[in-house]
């Protein structure tokens, strides 16, 4: 069996989503289970609707609702009826005037809830055998809620037990995807652009053949095509390459996405719902031998730098593992680290606990902050041992501050960080240098 997992923008209206269910439709020879996400921009609405009513504006958070309300209707009628539950939650939201984690899981969980349901019914009205499987039977995890993880025994049980005689009948099961629920029943969800994440999940539990993660590009290109439009498609990539790029800012993927099939070596593809006869790009274990430097820039914004400094540190030991320990009790992670004699500066893009880590840190010595930042990150192999990676990163960047820079620590990664308002143009002018000549076993032109 194989899983096809449809993103927002593979399902945001009728067209989009009958174009989808054809895609399923031209496969069933591959016994397809089907994971979608919400329709796009569901997410955003549903947790702008409950912020909105925790913060008292009632009216508003109606408003969204009932305009996703229409928009649900308009493809399935009987999703209707979950609204009214909706309008509930929200009124209630505004009476606590809370909106706690486990609450934005449970508001955001119906848009995959509906958008599975949609699905599925419109699989069954085009012909095909189809049937609805409820994630938060299935998806069990633990209650971390906004960024569960699945209890993996527990999972592959339920979805073996919800799956396997529909698969073997011929039949396309539709789940949706980001959403699960604890041992006790309660909604979770695996965390923003999660539906990836569960595609692997399933994949794994399943033993599928292949993984297909469906979305609006031809692939993983050399960086994000709303950056640069003529951006190359990759024909293949590593895992490791594409975890890299995954987690510093390529959207394309979510960045756990890949673990559960690395660790089962189960091949992953990205491929274009509006384009299926692409051949997309294929992620596997070792990376093929490639001409070109590097093969693709990510790029992350909405980055903070810390600068920690203090003549305590000189010559003194201790002082790392107590600056870490403050992250580690805010349950932050760090992404770059570079280190002076008396200085320390990291960076973040989880900020929800700056102010608590700020004061922590005072106790260490000075403390500066630089919001407003982005993280690029250059992606290809064997980088650390590549001579004149630096240097033709940096040549064309003469005019550009970097504030930080991290080589090295990975052999496949090479990044630095920027203000936030020259991102555009850094990333810009590193792809017109990189990707002047491609190796073209590696990569093909987009269409
Ligand atoms: P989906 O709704 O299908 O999950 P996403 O919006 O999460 O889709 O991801 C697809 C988007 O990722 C693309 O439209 C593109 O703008 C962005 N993106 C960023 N970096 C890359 C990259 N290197 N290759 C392809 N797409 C990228
Ligand atoms: N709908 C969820 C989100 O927008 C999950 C996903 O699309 O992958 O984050
Ligand atoms: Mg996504």
């Amino acid at each position: 069996m194989i899983v096809m997992k449809f993103g927002g923008t593979s399902v945001e209206d009728a067209a989009a989503i009958d174009r989808s269910c054809q895609v399923v439709g031209e496969r069933l020879s591959r016994r397809p289970f089907v994971v979608v996400s919400a329709l796009g921009g569901a997410t955003n609405n549903l947790l702008e609707a409950g912020t909105l009513a925790a913060r008292g504006e009632v009216g508003k958070a109606m408003e969204i609702a009932e305009r996703l309300e229409k928009r649900h209707a308009k493809l399935l009628s009987s999703t209707a009826e979950h609204f009214s539950r909706l309008h509930e939650l929200l009124k209630a939201l505004s009476a606590i005037g809370e909106f706690s984690t486990r609450t934005q899981d449970l508001i955001a969980s119906y848009g995959e809830a509906m958008s599975s349901l949609i699905f599925a019914d419109r699989m069954k009205r085009l012909g095909f055998d189809a049937v609805h499987v409820d994630a938060r039977q299935c998806m069990i995890t633990d209650d971390q809620f906004g960024k569960a993880s699945p209890i993996m025994d527990v999972t592959t049980a339920r979805l073996e037990q919800a799956a396997r005689t529909h698969l073997n009948a011929g039949r396309v099961v539709v789940m949706g995807g980001y959403i699960g629920s604890t041992t006790s029943g309660i909604t979770t969800t695996l965390g923003r652009g999660g539906s990836d994440y569960s595609a692997a999940i399933a994949g794994a539990a399943l033993n599928a053949e292949e993984i297909q993660i469906w979305t609006d590009v031809d692939g993983m290109m050399t960086t994000d095509p709303r950056i640069v439009p003529n951006a190359w498609k990759v024909r293949e990539i590593s895992f490791d390459e594409a975890s890299e790029l995954a987690y510093f800012g390529a959207k394309v993927l979510h960045p756990l996405t890949v673990l559960p099939a690395v660790e089962k070596n189960i091949p992953v593809y990205i491929l274009n719902s509006r384009r299926p006869s692409g051949t997309g790009t294929r992620i596997t274990r070792e990376a093929r031998p490639c001409r070109n430097l590097i093969k693709s820039i990510a790029v992350k914004r909405g980055i903070t730098v810390l600068t920690v400094s203090s003549s305590r540190m000189l010559m003194a030991h201790g002082f790392l593992k107590a600056l870490f320990e403050v992250f580690d009790r805010h349950r932050t992670s760090v992404d770059m680290v570079a280190t002076s004699e008396v200085s320390v500066s990291l960076t973040l893009d989880n900020v929800s606990s700056l102010h608590a880590i700020v004061e922590d840190l005072r106790q260490l010595g000075e403390v500066w902050i630089t919001s407003e930042a982005a993280l690029i990150c250059l992606v290809g192999n064997n980088l650390k041992y590549t001579p004149g990676v630096a240097r033709r990163a940096f040549s064309s960047l003469s005019d550009i501050n970097i504030l930080m820079v991290s080589h090295g620590a990975s052999n496949i990664n090479f990044s630095f960080i920027v203000d936030e308002k020259d991102a555009t143009t850094t990333v810009q002018r590193l792809h017109a240098d990189f990707f002047s000549e491609i190796d073209s076993e590696v990569f093909e032109p987009a269409v």
